[in-house]
Parts: C-alpha cells; structure tokens; sequence
C-alpha cells in the first residue's frame, strides 16, 4: 500500500471531463489529497483540446483557488500530445512556461504537426492495428519519435505509455529516467503490463500512479494502478505521487 497524496492527471470541462476546476479540487480536497493537477488535453486534440482562451480563463481560477485553499496545491498541468517525428508536442513553445505540470501522451484524434508526421505516426499506427504495416519499423519510428519529445520538452510525465502506440519499453524507460520524466501507471486505462513496470524499474525510471479521472468522482481513485505497482513490487520512494517522495524533494 502506498500513500498517494496528489494526483497529476485530471480532466475537467475545459477539455472533455465532467466536472469543473472547482469541482475537481473539492474531490481532491475530500479525498484528503494534498497536490492536484488539471491536465487537459493538448492544443491539437481535435473535438476538446483546449485553446489559448481557456488557459488564461484556467490560469485564472487556478490562482484563485490556491488563494482560497491553504490545504491543498492546484497545478495548471496540460496532457499535451505527441503530434510530430521528431518529437514535436502541441504546445507552442511560448506558452512551455505557462504550465506548472506538461503530461505528453500519444493519442489517435490528433491534428498532426504534417503530412508526413500524419502518415508515419498517426496512420502507421492507426493500421497497425489492423496488422497492415511492418510491425517493427513503425515500432522504431515511434521509440524515436517519443525519445525526441522526452529530451525536447520539460515533459514530467509520461501518460499511459504504450496506450495507442506500440514502442521499446526498455529504450522509452532509460530516456525516461535519465530525462527525469517518470511513467504513469493508469489507473483508468490500467494499462501498463507488470512486467513492462519491471523493465522500467530496473532502467532507473520512476512512476506516477494517476487516476486520469473524467468526472470529479473519480479523483484520488488510485486502485487499478497501485494494483499494478504493488504486483510489480515498485518501492514507494519511486513513486513521484507518495507522501514519501514529495517529502524528500520538496515537489
Ligand atoms: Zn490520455
Ligand atoms: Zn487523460
């Protein structure tokens, strides 16, 4: 059992959660977290990405809430997407500093960053599945691709790896760690393999167990993925999410 005491992956109406900021941060209040952050998706989700507008509008109530709330820390945090071959994200890199927390995953309703990127990323990937491409190369071309967004972007956390893209797990978790950006264990998608936790534990990554929650009821529900970690015997000081790790390094 691990004591998890934030919770780094959250949606809220700004992208296509349930509930509000507000709603979201008195769930995480009741729940007796002490960190949550609001990740909505990125710029280029198509249907719910956030725009520029939003992020001041959310900027905004965030700084109000930590005015109000002294027992909880709300982070502006961002689950931006993968969209280039080169390890291209959809956040302008104007607004980087915008976020206290940058999530990146890889998701499939994505306006990409070119034809080319659309072809050998979202495409490839998108036929992968239906066993139409040479299985390996689209493999090495999204292990690149990954390991360029991780060393390009102040990216803290990996969301969901492997979800909607097949990759080099051992490659993924040495850039991972020594780029000090740590694996989410999901605990909606629950999809992280016990054995690929193993892999990399012993690369040197650390995790983050999220609840990646659409609706405010769903906050601090850490089940699915400390089920996980706890079958893969991942100690709680590699966990970024514990009260222990938090202690130890002031974030
Ligand atoms: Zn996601
Ligand atoms: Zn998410």
């Amino acid at each position: 059992m691990y004591s998890l005491v934030a919770d780094y992956h959250t949606h809220t109406r700004y992208s296509h959660g349930r509930g509000s900021i507000l709603d979201n941060v008195e769930a995480a209040r009741n729940k007796g977290l002490k960190i949550i952050a609001i990740t909505d998706h990125g710029f280029n989700h198509i249907g719910f990405g956030i725009s520029i507008s939003s992020l001041k509008k959310m900027k905004k109530e965030i700084e109000s809430l930590n005015r109000c709330f002294s027992d909880i820390k709300v982070l502006l945090g961002i689950e931006a997407n993968l969209i280039g071959l080169d390890g291209k994200i959809d956040i302008p890199v104007p607004y980087l500093d915008a976020f206290d927390i940058i999530l990146m995953g890889f998701h499939r309703f994505v306006k990409p960053a070119g034809w080319q990127d659309f072809k050998n990323l979202f495409l490839k990937n998108g036929l992968d599945k239906l066993g139409l491409v040479n299985k390996s190369r689209t493999r090495q071309i999204n292990t690149l691709a990954v390991v360029k967004a991780i060393e390009r972007y102040p990216i803290r956390i990996l969301a969901h790896p492997g979800a909607n893209i097949d990759f080099d797990s051992r490659i993924i978790a040495q850039a991972a760690a020594e780029n000090n950006v740590a694996l989410e264990i999901n605990a909606s998608h629950g999809f992280m393999t016990d054995e690929y936790v193993r892999i990399a534990l012993d690369e040197g990554a650390d995790f983050a167990v999220n609840s990646d929650a659409h609706t405010p009821k769903r906050i601090g529900d850490f089940k699915k993925g400390m089920d996980i970690a706890i079958a893969a015997g991942v100690p709680s000081h590699r966990i970024i999410n514990t009260e222990e790790y938090i202690h130890r390094t002031g974030a």
